[in-house]
């Protein structure tokens, strides 16, 4: 590989800071909430919850990269609105997925990082755009990627002056077909060792299935991710998308407790 930006030995770890919160520093970063926000009542009940849960930061879909396009598409701004007012109403930054460069000027105004998805890691016009902006990037990764496309994609964001790249493992697809995805600690452990960007690990996506999400966060952890991002709901079965993979928010108060400790004892 050529002399890349994204390579450590082109200069320190780089530590991204949102509101006072650091990723990528030795505290581990929580991000959770639901798959896609649905109102405002459910985003408020679920964002109270994970509040008191000690999660650091919001998440909710409002721009929907589904399978199907009779599935449902997201509330697109109404959504952005809504994860802002509740977002400052409990003083938690919020992350959202922006598909289209002609939506991120006005969705700038509204969230704190900018989520590229995972159908989106090759989107090349997209990564030069948020590679302008001086917001932080949250870069999943391709479900098919290997980790040099994956890092390439985060070089071309960091190659336009944007360093603020956060890099997220959210499985792929694998020859096994029990779970949605695979998640990939080889290359969570890879990343740690050799690039500058903090990296964090997304079960929700990578198991489908929410009974295995917890196990995944600590195993996440134990291999060194900088934090994780967990889908949850205070109605997990009534969770309009990815409901089968949405966690409760007790079972986010379970994990952001165990990875407390697993941080001291690492
Ligand atoms: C998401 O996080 O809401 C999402 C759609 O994930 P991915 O891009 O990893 O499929
Ligand atoms: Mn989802």
């Amino acid at each position: 590989m050529e002399n890349l930006l994204v390579d450590i030995k082109s200069g320190d770890k780089i530590i991204i800071e949102v509101d006072g919160i650091k990723i990528g520093g030795p505290e581990k970063v929580i991000i959770s909430g639901p798959c896609s926000i649905e109102n405002f009542e459910t985003m408020y009940k679920i964002a109270k919850g994970l509040k008191a849960a000690g999660v650091n930061i919001l998440r909710g879909g409002a721009f929907k990269p589904r399978t199907s396009p009779y599935d449902f598409q997201g509330l697109e701004f109404e959504g952005l609105n809504i994860l802002n007012q509740v977002g400052r109403e409990f003083n938690m930054p919020v992350v959202s997925e922006i598909m289209d460069i002609r939506d991120l000027d006005r969705a700038l105004k509204l969230i704190d990082i900018v989520q590229i998805g995972s159908r989106n890691m090759y989107n090349y016009p997209l990564l030069k755009e948020v590679g302008k902006l001086n917001v932080p990037i949250l870069l999943k990764r391709g479900m098919g990627a290997t980790l040099k496309e994956w890092i390439m994609s985060a070089e071309y964001i960091m190659s336009e002056g944007n360093s603020n790249v956060i890099l997220c493992e959210r499985g792929i697809r694998t020859f096994e077909d029990s779970t949605r995805n695979t998640l990939d600690l080889n290359t969570v452990c890879m990343l740690k060792n050799n690039f500058r960007l903090p990296i964090i690990v997304d079960p929700s996506h990578a198991a489908g299935l929410r009974e295995i999400v917890p196990n995944l966060s600590y195993a996440a952890i134990s291999a060194g991710a900088d934090g994780l991002m967990i889908e949850s709901h205070i109605n997990p079965l009534s969770s309009v998308s990815d409901s089968r993979q949405t966690v409760s928010i007790q079972t986010m108060i379970n994990i952001v407790n165990k990875v407390k400790c697993l941080n001291i004892n690492l």
